[in-house]
């Protein structure tokens, strides 16, 4: 298994954001996976993905990291009623794993740039669909560290969460194919282009800091009409692209991103009453 020690946190996150991490474990397979049991069994441990939802403080990450992008990249059709996939797989192999197969529902899925296992414990979603709506069993590692298969019934997911207890990650799992769903074959084209259209996919963020209040008032708007959309704290600024949308020039600090996710917490709240939370997970 690859082991890193001291290396810098900025290459494990998309808005290359961090000090540097001790230590980085890359299981490739179940069996190494339990050879770190007592690596992960620690409290502190995280569980990395594609780093696509995460930023790194500036001092670093002291404890034990376990980066699952390098999980063996299995992605198979199983019967005609699943896809399965490890928690390493990218949504975008995924979601192109299923338009080649002509299988509808996965589209959505194209331009997440995380992991499947990441996009599980973000109930990662777009243009109206979220990942937990396509599942049909995953494999888990429980807190006593035994890997165990549960049905989609099992879990409490919402609106980019899902109710972790008992679960210490996600391991592989099974999605369900809807052979109600008609394919069409022009759907992950159409949403590639609507989404480069809209956002900013080329430059270092994190996507959506802030998740959406409530169904029907998007965080980006409110900060598109709030006269912040123009903030900037050192070399973090939000994007002209999508307002809900920071990026990091280069010279960004974690301390700038959070000093600038305040900014706009306090703004928001004082002229409309909401409390805007944060969908970026910080560490
Ligand atoms: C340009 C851009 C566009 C984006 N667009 C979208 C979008 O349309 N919709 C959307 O929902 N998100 C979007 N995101 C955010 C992000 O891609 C998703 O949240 C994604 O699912 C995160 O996956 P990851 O593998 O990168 O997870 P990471 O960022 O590595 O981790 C996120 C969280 O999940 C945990 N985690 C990771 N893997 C596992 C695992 N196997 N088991 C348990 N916990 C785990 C981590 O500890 C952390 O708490 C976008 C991000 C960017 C940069």
């Amino acid at each position: 298994m690859k082991i890193l020690k001291n290396v810098s946190l900025k290459k494990y996150n998309t808005i290359k954001i961090g000090g540097p991490a001790s230590i980085i474990y890359f299981p490739e397979n179940h069996s190494e996976i339990k050879s770190i049991k007592n690596i992960l069994k620690k409290r502190k441990t995280l569980i990395l993905g594609n780093g696509s939802n995460i930023a790194f403080k500036d001092i670093g990450y002291k404890n034990d990291l376990v980066c699952f992008k390098k999980l063996k990249n299995s992605l198979s059709l199983i019967g005609t009623n699943n896809i399965y996939a490890s928690a390493g797989v990218s949504c975008a192999k995924l979601a192109k794993f299923a338009h080649r197969h002509s299988i509808p529902g996965f589209e959505f899925l194209y331009g997440i740039p995380g992991t499947v296992g990441g996009a599980l414990r973000m109930n990662a979603g777009a243009f109206g669909s979220e990942i937990w709506d396509i599942v049909q069993y995953v494999t888990i590692l429980d807190k006593k560290f035994d890997l165990i298969k549960l049905e989609r019934s099992k879990f409490n997911f919402s609106y980019r969460r899902v109710d972790m207890k008992g679960i210490s990650a996600f391991v592989d799992v099974f999605f369900k194919i809807n052979k109600n769903r008609k394919f069409q074959r022009s759907l992950l084209d159409e949403f590639s282009v609507k989404r480069k259209k809209t956002q900013p996919i080329n430059q270092w963020s994190s996507g959506c800091i802030f998740k959406n209040p409530k169904k029907d008032i998007s965080a980006s708007a409110l900060i598109d009409n709030s006269n912040l959309s123009e903030t900037r704290v050192g070399g973090i600024y939000i994007s002209n692209k999508h307002c809900n949308y920071f990026i990091n020039d280069g010279t960004g600090s974690c301390n700038n991103l959070e000093k600038l996710i305040k900014i706009i917490q306090l703004d928001i709240h004082k002229q409309h009453s909401i409390r805007l939370e944060k969908e970026i997970c910080i560490y």
